[in-house]
């Protein structure tokens, strides 16, 4: 018997988890696809700071983001990383020069920003030289500030492993949740299916929370408790160009003409753009990326960076996810908040919607608190209170981020003497941190060239290590290259699938099978088709 049974393997379900464990409940999670796979892969990658909240006016939202990001930063400083954004102020933008100067100053005081982090205003020249590619005309100055970006589904995958490797948790992943067990109409379990093996199981239980992002509303419709708020699905559409088509120094936010502000922003060999938001009621497992949106995000960024002018031909990969946002009447997609919820049915499923990234610790903790009373309430046992303060992630056991560059250093010039770049040191301690150490060492057994030896020593790390079940939890949500190094796949995937074969003891139909499904992946993240109702696209603007 489980205390209890967490729903969804995003990074929400996956900081309860942690959350829980630690404090000595029994846990156990269920995702039904990889985990990451909803959501959590499909974000912007930043930790944010609550920019937006401020305009909003949401002060208490903003001090709590602006500690939150602190404290994710102190807990993997490998993988939430400082990112200097850029505010290009133009003339009749988003953002006046007095309002934003006013307007970072109050955002640095109320999230506690301290030292090279504060924000600082810079004269249309000093913006210019931080970034060139900008477009001159109408440039008033610049706003510059600190952010922090990271690896959403690795950061999911970190608190799952630290959840299971240090609290004892139990995680299966690709094993959906169909029904509830209940016991007196008190929800007391969950039925379940193992997907790979197709298999049928239930897991008894004290109590079930549901963190399913944008299926919330389903998991509340078995239950028969999909009463008065819902969820409002809004999609997102990023897209990723080779960084020597746009050799862009630094991260930028900026005002695109139809009133809206996306971000480009640099990552290794790329960089990526987004993001739209535009109400979505299609297939949330399978979502697709329109001839329409890509063209929305060039033409955007055509007009703020004029000497580029890239094309559709320049995109090399790109994603959509949804933001599980809870209704509100008369708002649009980009108006409604992006607050986190709890709702409880008279059954006792506890089901958390909207909320973001940056927030996953918090909200964390607000549920296992909520569960912790009603565990003392009900059966007389007390857990302690939130620890995950204090519970660095696994791969993330570093002093600070100078520690971690020092890291990179030492891992720079190791993986030289093996005949790999530069690049690949970054790639591999952003990714896996200190678990890079398990990876060179198996590296240093094979016996293939470089880069192939690389691929496969990764591969076997997260099948071993990370439950990486198909080629896809590779290459997407463990490695990050089906986004950020999309080539590399075309030049890799053989050796990968062999191993995986191998390790997984997949049979001819599987191995087809499993080639198939990357292929497809691939051809859906760089071909893009013109969509069949474009009443729901975002304009192109130009
Ligand atoms: P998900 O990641 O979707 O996880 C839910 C999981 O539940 C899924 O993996 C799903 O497979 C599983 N599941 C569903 N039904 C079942 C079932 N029956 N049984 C078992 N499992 C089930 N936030 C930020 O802080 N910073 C950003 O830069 C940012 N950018 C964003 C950009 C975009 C385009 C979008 C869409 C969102 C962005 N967000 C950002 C918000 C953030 O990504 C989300 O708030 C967060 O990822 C939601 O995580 P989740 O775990 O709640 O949902």
């Amino acid at each position: 018997m489980f205390d209890l049974v967490v729903i969804g393997g995003g990074i929400t379900g996956a900081g309860i988890a942690l959350d829980a464990a630690s404090r000595g409940m029994k846990v156990a999670l269920l995702e039904k696809d990889d985990y990451a796979s909803g959501t959590s892969s499909k974000s912007t990658k930043l930790i944010h700071g609550g920019l937006r909240y401020l305009k909003q006016l949401e002060i208490g939202l903003v001090r709590e983001v602006g500690r939150e990001r602190a404290i994710v930063h102190e807990l993997a400083p490998h993988l939430v990383t400082s990112e200097k954004m850029l505010l290009p102020l133009i003339e009749g933008g988003t953002f006046g020069e007095l309002a934003t100067s006013m307007g970072l100053w109050v955002y640095d005081l109320l999230a506690g920003v301290e030292g090279s982090d504060r924000r600082m205003m810079l004269s249309r020249e000093e913006t210019l030289s931080k970034e060139p590619l900008l477009r001159s005309d109408g440039l008033k100055g610049g706003g510059y500030y600190a952010e922090y970006r990271t690896d959403d589904a690795r950061l999911t995958i970190e608190n799952l492993k630290t959840a299971v490797d240090k609290f004892g948790a139990t995680t299966l992943n690709y094993c959906q949740v169909d029904d509830f067990i209940y016991d007196d109409e008190q929800i007391a379990g969950v039925k379940a299916t193992d997907k790979l093996k197709g298999e049928k199981l239930t897991v008894r239980c004290r109590f079930v929370v549901s963190a399913t992002g944008p299926w919330v509303d389903d998991l509340r419709k078995i239950d028969q408790s999909l009463k008065g708020k819902r969820l409002f699905l809004s999609k997102g559409v990023h897209i990723v160009v080779p960084h020597q088509r746009f050799p862009l120094r630094q991260a930028v936010y900026f005002d695109i003409p139809d009133g809206r502000m996306i971000f480009a922003i640099p990552r290794q060999r790329i960089v990526y753009i987004g993001t739209t938001d535009t109400p979505y009621k299609g297939d949330r497992n399978n979502i697709p990326v329109w001839e329409e949106e890509v063209v929305y995000l060039l033409e955007a960024t055509n007009n703020m960076f004029p000497g580029i002018q890239l094309t559709i031909e320049d995109v090399e990969s790109s994603w959509a996810g949804l933001r599980p946002l809870i209704h509100e009447e008369g708002k649009s997609a980009s108006e409604m908040s992006r607050r986190d919820e709890i709702f409880e049915s008279k059954t006792g499923l506890i089901s958390i919607a909207g909320g973001k990234l940056t927030g996953y610790r918090k909200m964390a903790e607000k549920v296992i608190d909520l569960v912790a009373k009603k565990y003392r309430g009900q059966y007389g046992e007390s857990f302690g209170k939130n620890k995950t303060t204090d519970i660095p992630l696994s791969g993330g056991f570093f002093e600070d981020a100078a520690a971690v560059e020092q890291y990179v250093a030492q891992i720079e010039k190791r993986i030289r003497s093996y005949g790999l770049n530069a690049y690949r040191a970054q790639y591999l301690v952003s990714n896996y941190g200190k678990q890079t150490e398990l990876i060179l060492d198996k590296f240093q057994s094979l016996n293939d060239e470089a880069e192939i030896a690389l691929i496969r020593a990764e591969a076997w790390f997260t099948v071993f290590y990370e439950s990486a079940s198909t080629l896809l939890d590779f290459f997407n949500r463990r490695s990050g290259r089906l986004f950020f190094d999309l080539p590399s796949i075309r030049e890799t995937k053989d050796a990968v699938l062999n191993d995986m074969t191998d390790y997984l003891e997949w049979d001819a139909t599987r191995r087809e099978l499993e080639e198939q499904q990357l292929d497809q992946a691939i051809l859906q993240a760089s071909v893009f088709e013109k969509s069949p109702d474009p009443s729901v696209l975002p304009k192109a603007t130009t």
